[in-house]
């Protein structure tokens, strides 16, 4: 019995599944069930909300959202030799959760859930900012989601919160920031997890604005922020020339100068960039 529940230890279910650590899968699992539920509550109230969880893997993040008391949670994770371990936490509370068995990059996980919902996740590194673009730029706003809470890399963390001006400041901040209130509320050690990754982690709470902060067609700024940060050492005029023949004279209609960096733009440049290409 654990801390929050009344099901076996983390280190007990994993040894009797036989769930040894897949690095491919970017296996780093959390085996503090204290910790997990500090992380679901970083979510907010979760009682009134349906949780999607990406990578349950032996169910940690899983049993800290269904103990701070998620409405529903549907778990999708890819690997086929967590299910076991996931359907003794679906018997522990009754129609409650969901586990999917599906790689997360090709499920239609909206379809299962009924809002308000909430996304929870210690995502695995290889599809964690592919996911998150993903839910930054549904073409209509504002998205399905309420709020994504989410454990990155430390690294990948800070480019999500980052402001114009340095190294970290790129794609993934503008898309963050363009729609959605961005904030690291946690920072882990790799001895936090089982096994430990090279790098520091961090959990960042995003919540969905009512309305993106500046007009603008999410594909039409995802590709301009692409280009603009893909060569970001170069001069807008040369990065973005690819777009458009006449980019420079879209560049002064949006009110940036052709010789800027994209490290200087702000949001607001870019989504008046991204109207100019219209
Ligand atoms: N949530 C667990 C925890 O906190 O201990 C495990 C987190 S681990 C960092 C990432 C999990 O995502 C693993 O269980 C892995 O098998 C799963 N995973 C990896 N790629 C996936 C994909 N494309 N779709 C769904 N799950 C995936």
């Amino acid at each position: 019995m654990s801390a929050i529940d009344t099901l076996p230890p983390l280190r007990d279910v994993i040894a009797r599944h036989g769930l040894s650590a897949r690095k491919a899968l970017g296996q780093n699992f959390l085996l503090d069930l204290n910790l997990t539920a500090k992380i679901a509550r970083a979510a907010g109230d979760l009682t009134g909300s349906d949780v999607l969880e990406v990578g349950p893997g032996p169910g940690g993040l899983t049993r800290g959202l269904l103990a701070e008391g998620a409405r529903r949670v549907v778990a999708v994770e890819k690997d086929a030799r967590c299910l076991p371990a996931l359907e003794e936490i679906a018997a522990a509370y009754p129609g409650r959760l969901e586990v999917v068995q599906d790689d997360a990059l090709a499920v239609d996980w909206a379809a299962r859930l009924t809002p308000p919902v909430r996304i929870v996740s210690n995502l695995p590194y290889n599809v964690g900012t592919e996911l998150l673009v993903r839910w930054l730029t549904p073409a209509v706003w504002p998205p399905v989601w309420d709020s994504l809470t989410l454990m990155f890399q430390r690294e990948v963390a800070d480019r999500i919160v980052a402001q114009p001006g340095g190294k970290a400041y790129g794609r993934l901040a503008v898309l963050a920031q363009w729609r959605a209130e961005a904030r690291i509320v946690m920072s882990l050690p790799p001895e936090a997890f089982t096994p430990p990754p090279k790098v520091r982690s961090a959990v960042v709470h995003l919540t969905a604005l009512p309305r993106p902060r500046f007009e603008a067609d999410a594909d039409t700024l995802s590709r301009v922020v692409a280009a603009a940060f893909g060569q970001r050492r170069k001069m807008l005029r040369a990065a973005l020339k690819g777009l458009a023949p006449d980019i420079e004279d879209r560049l002064h209609a949006a009110g940036l100068s052709p010789t800027d960096r994209a490290e200087q733009v702000p949001i607001e440049g870019f989504c008046a960039l991204a109207r100019q290409m219209g």
